[in-house]
């Protein structure tokens, strides 16, 4: 038993309780208290790791049914987007664009009270759309970060959670511990608003390129009686070589070396013939070529330029600006 500076005895019942207090204090006050808007299935991934990381967290839904069930797990559920904002420092909206986002923080009732809040708009949207937002809510008194979540919500919350955030950086550094509780890879890309909406949308374009490939992929097989479990084995053995195809297409442009050099891995002339056969075999099994037909006219484009021997990266210079 230890005598407390007081000068009463203290018992290690007593001592074991004043640090838990201690604990629970540091755990929950000195945390900024956080509203999440939108409980969607991502919006309520991103509320489950808030509380998990110990933030007090309040989350507000259109549908309240969509946000009671975090409830259970310790988030006070705001009747109204006026009280979820006033019991928050920090304000996350995940709705589903820009428009819900500003029809609720714009109604009169809702932006008087931003004032002095931090605004995370994590609501995937164009660059455009958020230095938008971002000026709006500066002229609030509020500061602003946007982010694109480069992830599905059962990423959130762990290490490969990636989530791309641009803006003020002092509001990111001054809250990094928030945003890596949603993600062990949180990055701030730059103080442009807009450079998480645009990076998202090019990394997507990447993802709808593999997916959409994949669809095609799988009508052939269909149309060929290939059982799709042995594409999927097939794609598993492809894909580092899809992938390194990618980084050296990026690398290359970026080097403007759209010329054949020793290093080239595929000239435009084989990819080109082999992607006939492709279209021949969609054609020859009534396969929709819509996309495809958008790939023939790129090719077209740049061969008839004079690129049929040159490297594959010079079909970049023909799907910029129109
Ligand atoms: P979701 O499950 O369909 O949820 C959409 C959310 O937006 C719901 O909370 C919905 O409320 C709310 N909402 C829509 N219109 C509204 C309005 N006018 N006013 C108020 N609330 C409104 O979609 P999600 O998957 O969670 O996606 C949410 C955002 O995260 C989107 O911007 C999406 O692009 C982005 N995101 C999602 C993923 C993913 O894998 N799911 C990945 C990256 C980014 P109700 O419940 O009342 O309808």
């Amino acid at each position: 038993m230890r005598i407390a500076r007081s000068g009463r005895h203290h018992t290690s019942g007593q001592r074991r309780q004043r640090r838990a207090s201690r604990q629970w204090i540091w755990r929950f006050a000195m945390k900024p208290s956080i509203s999440v808007l939108g409980t969607g299935r991502m919006g309520s991934a991103l509320a489950r790791a808030l509380l998990r990381a110990g933030y007090r967290t309040t989350v507000w839904n259109r549908t309240k049914e969509k946000a009671e069930p975090l409830a259970a797990l310790g988030a006070t559920v705001a009747p109204t987007v006026r009280q979820a904002i006033d019991a928050a420092e920090i304000v996350i909206v995940n709705v589903s664009d820009y428009a819900a986002t500003a029809a609720l923080l714009r109604a009169g009732d809702v932006a008087p009270g931003l004032r002095g809040k931090l605004i995370v708009e994590l609501t995937s949207g164009t660059p455009e759309g958020a230095r938008e937002t971002s000026q709006w809510v500066a002229a609030q008194g509020a500061r602003y970060i946007d982010g694109a979540i480069l992830a599905t919500p059962d990423f959130i919350g762990t290490d490969a959670g990636t989530i791309l955030l641009s803006g003020a950086l002092a509001p990111f550094t001054a809250n990094e511990n928030v945003f890596r509780a949603l993600g062990g890879n949180v990055q701030h890309i730059g103080s442009d608003e807009g450079l998480a909406n645009a990076l998202d949308s090019a990394v997507l374009a990447l993802m709808w390129g593999a997916l959409f490939g994949g669809l095609h992929a799988i009508a052939v097989s269909k149309a060929e009686d290939i059982d799709l479990g042995e594409l999927g084995r097939q794609w598993k053995a492809t894909a580092p070589v899809i992938e390194g195809l990618v980084a050296d297409l990026i690398k290359r442009t970026g080097a403007g070396r759209f010329a054949s050099d020793a290093e080239t891995l595929s000239s435009i002339s084989p990819h080109y013939g082999a992607f006939q056969h492709l279209k021949e075999l969609m054609e020859a099994r009534s396969i929709d070529r819509t996309v495809v037909d958008g790939y023939d006219a790129i090719f077209r484009r740049a061969i008839a330029s004079g690129h049929l021997h040159d490297d594959f990266a010079a079909l970049s210079q023909f799907t910029g600006k129109a």
